[in-house]
């Protein structure tokens, strides 16, 4: 059986970033930038002012003080009328271009004056308040990399250097298959025999989630023809995600069905709990995953495989999830041979994260799922007592200072 990393890299060693497009700028968010950004411009590109106050000549003040000859008035947007002189001074607003001849600035509140002359008091420094150019960003600096996600801050910074669009990778768009004759689908009342079909749903948000778009393929019985034709509906997607069949049962078919379908298979069990059968494959060059059909198995493989492969095809250099140390405030078991990824809870205990686990951790108890701020990675046959540190992978950023909250089983 392969390790998760081993398993992860021969994953990422099949999967290359996809094409590009050119985005309008307000539609960035969240989406990965295909070149670098080089700034074409200086930001400020003029020195000016950061107070309401009065442009000066700084050696004006040397003597300790000095009275000086209001001799204009720069408002932001406009252009100084003339250079400052000797023994002169410019009323300036915030933001507004010092004249050429100053080169600092006294704040309105340490002035007196009449309005035609003022005093400044104190000796001023060269350089005080003033905005110099350049002083945020340079002509020709790399800005922002290729490979980073765009939040907020970048948009405000391509929009200071003018780019209205922004060329990003484009979306994997992505298939998601539900197996098994079990299934009802949302909208129909579960049969004798039948369960409502869970994982289209949360997988569909986990590929949201991680930057993607989902189309849903809908459920398929357990008939390899019928799996067969269904799978050849994901033709106009990038990446099949599909779960459940991919056991030893008889009934397991998802593997049978896409090699039949031309893919080659790459991998199928991994040494971890919950999960372990998994498939990846390439068919036609697009990558295909089985995960399995328990809803935790399926969502907790989603998050170690299917997750970083879609981030890096979205052109992302970060493909993981921040992972921190906890201490576990509640012994936490990991029996059997294969690593554990628990479902906790945390909270701050002092300086530190704390982690609960978040219940029952069956991979079928997708209850203990919707608590859980992270997966608490456990070596196998291992038992972590109370006050031990345990890694955590992150799913989500946990509320700060919550209280932990009692595990409602275990
Ligand atoms: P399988 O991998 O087909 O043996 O499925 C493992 C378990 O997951 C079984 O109990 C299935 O009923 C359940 N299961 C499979 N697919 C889904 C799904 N889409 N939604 C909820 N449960 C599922
Ligand atoms: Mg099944």
């Amino acid at each position: 059986m392969l390790s998760v990393e081993e398993a992860l890299e021969a994953i990422l060693s099949r999967i290359a970033p996809l094409g590009t497009e050119l985005v309008e700028l307000a539609a960035t968010l969240g989406r990965v930038l295909a070149e670098p950004v080089v700034s074409r411009r200086e930001l400020p590109p003029w020195p000016n002012s950061s107070m309401d106050g009065y442009a000066i000549r700084a050696a004006d003040t040397r003597a300790g003080s000095a009275e000086l000859a209001v001799v204009g008035r720069i408002i932001a947007g406009s252009l100084p009328a003339r250079p400052l002189q000797a023994g002169e001074a410019m009323r300036i607003f915030t933001g507004a271009p010092l004249p050429d001849g100053a080169d600092a600035v006294v704040p309105q509140e340490d002035v007196t004056g009449d309005g035609e002359r003022v005093t400044v008091g104190k000796r001023v420094e060269p350089g005080a308040f003033v905005r110099p150019a350049g002083e945020d960003i340079r002509a020709g600096d790399v800005v922002i990399g290729a490979g980073q996600t765009i939040s907020p801050a970048e948009i405000g910074v391509l929009a200071a250097l003018g780019y209205a669009r922004v060329r990003v990778h484009r979306r994997p768009r992505v298939a998601v298959l539900s197996t098994g004759n079990e299934l009802a689908d949302l909208g129909t009342e579960p049969g004798p025999g039948q369960i409502p079909n869970t994982n289209t749903y949360s997988l569909m948000a986990q590929v949201v989630e991680a930057g993607a778009e989902p189309v849903s393929l809908g459920v398929v019985p357990d008939r390899l023809e019928a799996i067969v034709e269904r799978i050849r509906w994901a033709a106009s997607a990038d990446v099949l995600v599909s779960s459940a069949g991919v056991s030893v049962g008889e009934l397991d078919l998802v593997r049978e069905a896409l090699v039949q379908c031309g893919a080659e298979l790459h991998l199928w069990k991994v040494s971890m709990r919950p999960g372990k059968p998994i498939t990846f494959g390439s068919l036609e060059d697009r990558p295909v995953f089985g995960l399995p059909g328990n809803p935790v198995s399926a969502m907790v493989t989603f998050e170690l495989f299917v997750r970083p492969a879609l981030r890096k095809m979205a052109g992302c250099l970060a493909v993981d999830r921040p992972r921190v140390w906890a201490r576990v405030l509640e012994p936490v078991r990991n029996p059997g041979g294969r690593r554990g990824y628990l479902r906790v809870t945390l909270a701050r205990d002092g300086r530190e994260y704390g982690a609960r686990l978040t219940g029952d951790q069956g991979s079928g108890i997708l209850s203990s799922m919707v608590r859980a701020d992270g997966l608490a990675v456990v070596a196998p046959d291992t038992i972590v007592p109370v006050g031990e540190r345990v890694e955590v992978i992150l799913l989500r950023a946990p509320v700060p200072g919550a209280p932990v909250p009692r595990a409602p089983r275990n």
